[in-house]
């Protein structure tokens, strides 16, 4: 099938470069002549695992490629995807100006191509429920046919950056939200290769498949917010919450997922889709009163180990020289957007400290938002050499099993906050270190 993935982040370059893996060929359009140039010299721009191997292949046998004319990427295809940024307004409610803007341009091109070709246009980016009516009203108000030459399909994505490819191609479920059969045919035909183990392509009423998402990754926020709390009143009774959770993990009604206490979530989805959400809510006289709960946790917990290192230091961090390991939002991605480090990073700049950052992958993006307001290390040792602090923002697996003994070395002063549980408390003190964690015994 030819296809069409407008909008090549994240979520466009990993579903193209998977559909083309199952035999598709793929056109992928970016507004971004950058990144389509060098996607066309066959470079990544992003780091996902496994995704050059499967963009290589795709490359090699030309059925994966770039453009960002939009009616040259849209010519023949029959499924038009929409893969698109939704970022928060300044309401907190999703922005919906690209996808909305991209449907009215596409179903410009279709008029102009008078072609009676049937097309679905399927959505992918993370929308409040209701958009897909408004994508179809963009298609309807110019004389499309609706039913006839085009669908509009909901197809909420549910991959995780850094397992995005395996995600992708091993998802859950595959959600379609479509009132048309043809429609839902189409696009269960399209996913069959990527659920041959049994899981369940889901077809839905398109509202429901715009909540789906949202729910679900708002329930996931909430459980990270819920065990932040439980961790926090840890601290509080002098229990532990890593033991906490092996407690209730294995209740099978709740299960070992999300519920690893640390300095909050970030990224691009669930601080802006729990917003969307929460927004949504109130935009229908609903007050969704976890969701805001959960945000405020959130923000709280975020700023937590620049709190601590300035309570430490009685308030005073002007020319301290502070480490920060860990840049991106989690391990596996060089992905920055609302990363808790950065929250940080902003806190203790904002009072005059000497922020050395170390990444494995996420310096380059880091630079693009702090440039040379901090200084950037090119290893982890490198990054405590001389530091009073070390802050662990991260959970790289590089940084699961270092080299204490050189860590303290370096270090000018052996304090530790650890704000994703690394080490074992009680060695740390051993070692000498000052060591805190979140929700679990310190030694000091
Ligand atoms: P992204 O910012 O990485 O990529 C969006 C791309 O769209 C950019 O390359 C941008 O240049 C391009 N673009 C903007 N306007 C355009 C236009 N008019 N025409 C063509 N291209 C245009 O975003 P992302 O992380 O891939 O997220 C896309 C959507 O998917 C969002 O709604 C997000 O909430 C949702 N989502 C993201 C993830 C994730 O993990 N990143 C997971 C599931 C769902």
């Amino acid at each position: 099938m030819d296809i069409t993935v407008i909008g090549t982040g994240y979520v466009g370059l990993v579903s193209g470069t998977c559909f083309a893996e199952m035999g598709h060929d793929v056109t992928c359009v970016d507004v971004d002549e950058e990144k389509v140039a060098q996607l066309s010299d066959g470079e990544i721009p992003i780091y996902e695992p496994d995704l050059d191997r499967y963009f290589e292949r795709a490359r090699a046998e030309d059925r994966l490629r770039f453009t960002t004319d939009l009616a040259e990427g849209i010519a023949g295809s029959k499924i038009v995807f929409f893969a698109l940024p939704t970022p928060p307004g300044e309401d907190g409610s999703a922005d919906l100006s690209y996808v909305l803007d991209a449907a009215g341009d596409v179903a410009d091109l279709l008029v102009e191509a008078d072609d009676p070709e049937h097309r679905i246009v399927v959505n992918k980016s993370t929308v409040p429920v209701g958009t897909g009516d408004r994508v179809e009203e963009a298609f309807a108000d110019r004389g499309l046919d609706i039913g006839g030459e085009v669908d509009v399909v909901s197809n909420p994505e549910f991959l995780r950056e850094g397992s995005a490819v395996d995600d992708f191609l091993k998802p859950d479920r595959v959600v379609i939200g479509t009132e048309s059969d043809r429609a839902a045919e189409t696009m269960k035909r399209l996913y069959e290769p990527f659920v041959r183990q049994g899981n369940p392509v889901l077809v839905v009423d398109r509202r429901s498949a715009e909540m789906i998402k949202y729910a679900a990754n708002s329930l996931l926020a909430t459980r990270i917010s819920f065990m932040n709390e439980i961790a926090n009143v840890c601290e509080r009774v002098g229990a532990n919450v890593d033991k906490v959770r092996l407690g209730i993990s294995k209740d099978h009604r709740i299960g070992p997922h999300f519920l690893y206490a640390g300095i909050g979530f970030g990224g691009s989805c669930f601080p802006k889709d729990v917003q969307a959400l929460a927004r949504k809510g109130r935009e229908k006289g609903y007050d969704f009163q976890i969701l805001d709960a959960v945000l405020d946790v959130n923000d709280q917990q975020r700023r937590r180990l620049a709190e601590q290192v300035e309570d430490y230091f009685d308030g005073d961090l002007d020319g301290r020289r502070i480490a920060v390991w860990g840049l991106s939002f989690k391990p596996g991605t060089d992905d920055t957007r609302e990363a808790p480090s950065h929250v940080i990073i902003d806190y203790l700049l904002e009072r005059g400290a000497d922020v050395v950052g170390y990444d494995p992958e996420a310096i380059e993006t880091t630079k693009e938002t702090f440039g040379d307001q901090i200084a950037y290390a090119d290893g982890m040792y490198e990054a405590v050499e001389g530091a009073e602090s070390l802050l662990i923002c991260t959970e790289w697996h590089e940084f699961r099993r270092p080299d204490l003994g050189a860590v303290r070395e370096h270090l000018e002063n052996p304090l530790v906050l650890d704000g994703r549980n690394l080490y074992d408390p009680a060695r740390m003190a051993e070692m000498g270190f000052e060591y805190h964690s979140i929700g679990r015994p310190s030694y000091a």
